[in-house]
């Protein structure tokens, strides 16, 4: 008996934070020096966690009411955090972009927002090669800035594991950053006038974002009139999300803490599993089966009802509400085919998870001029399918996974200003994947209050 509780405290059966080792483990570097690796990854591990046990408890409960429809998952961010981009401005414009939104879906959904970033340690990429070739030059492929870093040369390419410190001083920085952000007050929604951006005057959208604050202004003021003063209204909460893919990093700071059974990863709220390395047997399911977090799961068109149940089995095993998350990124033509099947079966093995859609990751194309983007009518249109095929389906979309960034970037095509091929030349600042920017995730948020009907 004894035997049997204390192996439930420490995890599932035949797991411990490195049981991953012994798996197939898919997008790791090769790093060339292994007492550096060692030494590094000694050193993380006794540094200080950037999140706590019970705020990730708390996540899960919020996740826990999303499942059920009395909470909408906003998650957002960098398709990859740079260090030299770790700056007040990329910080708090990306913070206010993603306040505005919220403003938009509290407006139009009378819901609570349960607002995750993609930030404070989204640094790992996983690539379609392991090696890039330039006229005629061979190098390693960049993995985010916590592997290697991004110039074309054998230097900058080569992994080196002394990045996961400074991932970890850079994740740290940008928690610091937000927290101390929230703290003072800049996510009060009695004052959504913190969050302009500049520019955001002479945009098209301006008009109905303002009607907006307007009316979430009254409503507040109402509400206090009647009930005194709301604490909940000047505090929003912020949680952080990445792509548990390195899992050297995931592994150096999965602890046990005092008073709760169980190992957390404390570099993050909320790890996901990215399409990649979603293997039943690989290395990564593996690595997130064990721990308390909830679990983000990608999930493309490719992906059969037998490997979907499998997953959802190996990673929630006793069914938990709150624990996974199911993030489809099927591409605005495939989802129409590819998410129905999986709808029906999850729903017809009673398996609690939540819902959300990307709809970014399935709709990248190269334009004729060589840059990377997505359209912003093949992004709009997957989630507007999202949000009918579920309904047909009898299941819920809970929430919504996007690229964006609060800076004035041309990386998607369309959109308010409809942005051309010839725009993205101006403005295109993203070494891996193209965001949103500021108008076009509001109006996608708009487009979410729309299609969910209330
Ligand atoms: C990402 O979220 O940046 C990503 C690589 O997504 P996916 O695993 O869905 O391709
Ligand atoms: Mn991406």
């Amino acid at each position: 008996m004894a035997m049997a509780s204390s192996q439930h405290e420490l995890g599932p059966k035949d797991w411990h934070p490195g049981s991953w080792l012994a798996k197939p483990a898919t997008q790791q570097p090769s790093y060339p020096d292994a007492d550096k690796l060692a030494s590094a990854i000694q050193t993380l591990r006794s540094m200080p966690p950037l999140v706590t046990s019970w705020e990730i408890l708390t996540l899960r409960q919020m996740l826990a009411e999303a499942e059920e429809g009395k909470r909408f998952v906003l998650q957002g961010g960098d398709c990859a955090e740079s260090f030299a981009e770790c700056d007040s401005n990329t910080i708090s414009s990306r913070l206010k972009v993603l306040l505005q939104m919220s403003v938009v879906l509290i407006h139009g959904l009378k819901l609570p927002i349960v607002r995750v970033g993609r930030f404070a340690g989204q640094y790992a990429k996983p690539r379609s090669a392991d090696l890039e070739t330039r006229d005629g030059v061979e190098l390693p492929s960049y993995r985010g800035d916590i592997v290697n870093g991004p110039e074309f040369t054998k230097e900058a390419r080569l992994p080196d594991p002394e990045r996961m410190l400074k991932g970890h001083s850079h994740s740290a920085m940008t928690i610091n950053f937000i927290r101390a952000l929230i703290d003072g007050g800049f996510a009060d929604l009695h004052h959504p006038e913190y969050w302009d951006l500049g520019w955001v005057d002479h945009s098209p959208l301006a008009r109905e974002y303002r009607r907006m604050v307007e009316q979430i202004g009254e409503s507040v003021r109402f509400m206090e009139t009647l009930a005194g003063p709301i604490g909940n209204f000047s505090r929003v909460d912020f949680y952080t999300s990445h792509e548990a893919l390195l899992l050297h990093y995931e592994q150096a700071l999965t602890r046990q803490v005092p008073r709760q059974t169980g190992f957390f990863n404390l570099s993050t709220h909320f790890p996901w599993i990215g399409m990649r390395t979603a293997a039943l047997d690989g290395a990564h399911v593996e690595y997130c089966r064990g721990i308390k977090n909830p679990i983000g799961l990608k999930i493309g068109p490719s992906v059969t009802v037998d490997q979907l149940l499998n997953v959802i089995d190996a990673l929630n095993p006793n069914n938990e509400r709150g624990k996974l998350m199911l993030i489809h990124r099927m591409g605005a033509n495939k989802i129409v085919s590819a998410l129905p099947p999986l709808l029906e079966a999850v729903r017809k093995e009673g398996k609690h998870v939540l819902w959300s859609c990307d709809p970014m990751h399935g709709n990248t194309e190269s334009t004729s001029n060589g840059f990377k983007t997505r359209r912003f009518d093949n992004i709009r249109a997957e989630l507007d399918r999202a949000f009918d095929l579920h309904q047909a389906a009898g299941t819920h979309l809970g929430g919504a996974h996007l690229e964006l960034t609060g800076d004035n970037v041309t990386e998607c095509l369309g959109g308010a200003r409809d942005l051309s091929e010839i725009d993205l030349t101006r403005a295109y600042k993203s070494t891996v994947d193209p965001r949103l920017n500021y108008e076009q995730s509001l109006e996608l948020a708009m487009l979410i209050v729309r299609k969910s009907g209330r």
